[in-house]
């Protein structure tokens, strides 16, 4: 067989995710525009948007006060986070039962290698083929998804984008580009607006100019040797991706109206600190910087970091929290708050202890610091096996927001256990 007819990758995109996962949850959704979003406003934007509702121009982005214009029989539901990474599990799953998953990408998308025999196109077909029949029978006939099969991931990814929802389709390297040519540059995956205006700004207005540019002049483009990446991937060469390691623990919220004003602000940044203190116990990780950034109802961003010791205690981090806020209102005073967000950061796998605290004997603070760390775990315990809130630190923002926390982000899907810290 001849080398280039070859595939060496499955790549699997779920089509509108979000919205097909409520509408086979919800059987009186099918077939009927929904848009997900994540919270109950008017000035909210989808974040999926089903098929019946991008047929009326709704996407991903859209604001819900123009989708509702575009179609007035839009059926707006909240986001339902966990529901989302429970099927992400399942769908995960399946697809094991088919082919070893070599990564998985977004919560919405997994890339799989072929060997062998697998690399004949009629035979990758028939595998994405069993693997798209499986979805439907074992997780729901509402759950569909693209599958795209090359010669590397970026053109196994490429491939579902050229074919949705429910396509199955090869892309083979001889083809190229012309099978790509009616592609907008924003269609193609890892080209993003920034990019995309830089390429417009250098005369790159259609795939045909990108395809004819070279390695070097594309690093130029980006900016960064990420240009060159894209080349190769382009043209059909697997380049290995860059190792990324762990290194912050953080949780964002968007606040719903009610939680907007300052002091129930407040309650949702201790209620996010917490919970990242306890995954950061999870993950057996100390923080010795605490950062906290709010955004206000009228645009204005605030930030801030602060060291505090080497730590995983709950106590020492809410600590450091109300600090940095004290000092926000001082200079803010009483504004709504739109979202806050909070992050642990310079993450080590063992306490980082100064030099002189091993030369000297535990002081009663050392003593008191590695006892709240201690009733952390063991509040992290309770509410593991009791549920989440079960043992809580402090007053609970007065709303109940179910999705506070755990949040689906494109390169971070949250593990089942997060929705119970
Ligand atoms: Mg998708």
């Amino acid at each position: 067989m001849k080398e280039e007819a070859r595939v060496q990758y499955l790549f699997l995109d779920m089509n509108s995710y979000f919205a097909s996962v409520e509408q086979q949850e919800n059987p009186s959704l099918l077939g009927r525009p929904v848009a997900v979003v994540p919270i109950l406003t008017e000035k909210t934007c989808a974040i999926a948007a089903s098929y019946e509702a991008k047929a009326f121009g709704i996407k991903t982005g859209t604001m819900i006060y123009e989708a509702k214009k575009l179609c007035p029989d839009l059926i707006i539901v909240p986001a339902r986070h966990d529901v989302y990474v429970e099927y992400h599990h399942a769908i995960m799953e399946e697809l094991e039962r088919h082919l070893p998953i070599e990564t998985i990408h977004s919560v919405d998308e997994a890339v799989c290698r072929l060997i062998g025999d697998e690399c004949r196109p009629e035979r990758a077909i028939r595998l994405a083929q069993e693997i798209k029949a499986g979805i439907s029978r074992n997780i729901g006939p509402a759950i569909k998804c693209s599958i795209g099969l090359s010669v590397n991931t970026y053109l196994a990814k490429l491939a579902t984008e050229l074919e949705k929802p429910d396509g199955l389709l090869v892309l083979h390297l001889n083809q190229l580009p012309e099978r790509i040519l009616h592609m907008r540059l924003s269609a193609l995956p890892w080209i993003g607006r920034r990019i995309e205006r830089r390429l417009q700004a250098t005369g790159v207005r259609d795939v045909a100019t990108l395809w004819s540019l070279s390695p070097g002049r594309l690093r130029r483009i980006w900016g960064s040797v990420m240009g060159q990446r894209f080349w190769y991937m382009l043209h059909g060469i697997q380049v290995p991706p860059i190792e990324t390691k762990k290194h912050m623990v953080g949780h964002s919220h968007v606040l719903a109206p009610p939680l907007r004003l300052p002091e129930r602000a407040h309650l949702v940044a201790r209620r996010l600190i917490t919970k990242a203190a306890s995954r950061m116990r999870r993950m057996g990780y100390w923080s010795t910087e605490t950062g906290v950034s709010v955004r206000f109802v009228g645009g204005n961003r605030w930030r801030k970091y602060a060291p505090t010791q080497s730590t995983q205690d709950s106590f020492t981090l809410l600590r450091a929290l109300d600090r940095m806020w004290k000092e926000m209102q001082i200079i803010y005073g009483p504004q709504y708050i739109k979202q806050v967000s909070i992050v642990l950061s310079r993450l080590s796998n063992q306490p980082d202890l100064c030099p002189d605290l091993f030369s000297r004997l535990p002081t009663t603070e050392d003593r008191a610091h590695s006892r709240r760390i201690s009733l952390s775990r063991a509040l992290d315990g309770l509410n593991r096996r009791y549920g989440r809130d079960t043992v809580t630190f402090g007053i609970q923002p007065p709303v109940k927001a179910n999705y506070i926390g755990a949040k689906i982000a494109f390169t971070r899907i949250p593990e089942r256990e997060e929705f119970r810290e």
